[in-house]
């Protein structure tokens, strides 16, 4: 049986980076930008005011103060969205409000706190400088956050919200970007049923696709659920087909040594099986190949499966650890690797067989030191033990277990791979 991390690579040694397409910004996000983008404007555009005040030539400011102010006669008012057609000649003012473009003639902005604007009637075509103020000051010059012709964004970043920002300053409302994978889901068991059915005797809900899914949503990838198949290979098989447009297929359950383990039997024979089998605990049963289909054009298309241990905290898990590198890896991703910290166990876990154990455990900080406990019973099945997990407590393969106090490794859930 092949280790964690044989099998990640093996996966990896599998997956391609998607094609990239032009996309609308606001869709983008979390998506790996697959152009370099130059600006062709200054931002901003022209020098322009942090305040609102009276644009003014420092030189007339010179000796000002609260007990004997500069008189200056007020021409203009320049607002934001447009330019004043008034030039600064000394001796005269234009007020002046924030974002609007500086006059001609002035060097800098005294604000209306430094002015004696308060005092003074609306109608007044005089104001009082109460302060010495510098050339420059209260300007933001043109260029000083993007120049003309510079590159703003490289090929290769992901699309944060600071980054959909900076392209809608450029005016870019669409940007080349590598491609979402479509990842189609397929449950099998004769036990399982759609969650808008009743429920009957034996039965239970296909919770395993909407795990799945609402983890491809997280990962960036596109879900596309396609039901339950029961547990004859010809269902699975007619199951499958409207899923093999797609750029991945996940199945749930059917993998292990049961009669009906029927996903790794229809892996043989539609293409290859590449692992069966991983020490981990749990998902231990999970398979990966790759289903060869007929493209659009004609020629063979290998989309990579994910047969997926049927336990619904096994599914999360195999998931967690296979599935989320290689959609990471097909958007163009480099970083894949989920963030850990060390953290002080404060339970026992055992392993007993060799396998790296995760367990699910709520991580705590105290003062500098992180903290780990057990959710509690942490059986395959027990789907709320995810559901109050933050964390994955990791036991490796070659030792027998933790004890309460030992440092663990702790693979956090919901840190995102960009942190570093
Ligand atoms: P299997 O490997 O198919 O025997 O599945 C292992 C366990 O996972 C069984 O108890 C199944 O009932 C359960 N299971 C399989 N598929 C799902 C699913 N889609 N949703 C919830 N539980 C499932
Ligand atoms: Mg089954």
């Amino acid at each position: 049986m092949i280790s964690v991390d044989q099998a990640l690579g093996k996966i990896l040694d599998r997956i391609d980076v998607l094609e990239a397409e032009e996309s609308p910004i606001l869709g983008c996000l979390g998506q790996v930008l697959a152009e370099d983008i130059f600006s062709r404007i200054n931002i901003p555009p022209l020098h322009n005011s942090a305040m609102d005040g009276y644009a003014v030539r420092s030189a007339d400011t010179g000796g000002a103060s609260r007990q004997s102010p500069r008189i200056l006669r007020v021409i203009d008012t320049a607002t934001a969205g447009s330019i004043s057609k008034s030039e600064v000649e000394p001796g005269t003012a234009i007020r002046i409000m924030t974002g609007a473009p500086v006059p001609k003639g002035a060097d800098c902005v005294v604000r209306f706190e430094d002015t004696d604007e308060s005092e003074r009637q609306k109608s007044s075509a005089e104001i009082g400088i109460l302060t010495e103020v510098e050339q420059g000051l209260n300007i933001r010059l043109a260029g000083e956050d993007i120049t003309a012709g510079s590159l703003v964004l490289s090929k290769g970043v992901v699309i944060r919200p600071a980054e959909v920002g900076v392209l809608a300053s450029l005016g870019c409302s669409t940007v080349k970007v590598i491609r979402r994978p479509v990842v189609a889901i397929l449950a099998t068991g004769d036990e399982v049923v759609d969650i808008e059915q009743p429920l009957s005797e034996g039965k239970i809900y296909n919770s395993n696709s909407y795990s799945v899914a609402a983890l491809v949503l997280r990962y960036g990838g596109i879900p596309k659920i396609l039901g339950i198949a029961s547990d004859i290979e010809d269902s699975l098989l007619a199951r499958l087909r409207p899923g093999l447009d797609a750029d991945v297929l996940i199945t749930s359950g059917g993998v292990s040594l049961g009669d009906y383990d029927i996903v790794r039997e229809v892996l043989a024979k539609e293409g290859e099986i590449v692992f069966w089998r991983v020490r981990e605990k749990p998902g231990k049963p999970v398979v990966f190949g790759i289903i060869k289909a007929v493209g659009k054009a004609g020629g063979v298309r290998n989309i990579p499966l994910f047969g997926l241990a049927g336990n619904p905290v096994s599914s999360m898990l195999n998931f967690e650890l296979f599935v989320r590198p290689a959609i990471l890896k097909m958007m163009g991703k480099k970083n894949l690797t989920k963030p850990t910290i060390e953290a002080v166990m404060e339970n026992t876990i055992e392993n007993t067989d060799g396998r790296r154990v995760f367990a699910r455990v709520i991580v705590e900080k105290r003062g500098r030191r992180y903290f780990a406990r057990l959710t509690g019973p942490q059986g395959s099945g027990i789907l709320t033990s995810m559901a109050l997990a933050n964390g994955l407590a990791i036991v490796p393969e070659d030792k027998p277990g933790v004890k309460e106090g030992d440092l663990v490794k702790v693979m956090m859930l919901d840190w995102n791979e960009e942190v570093e």
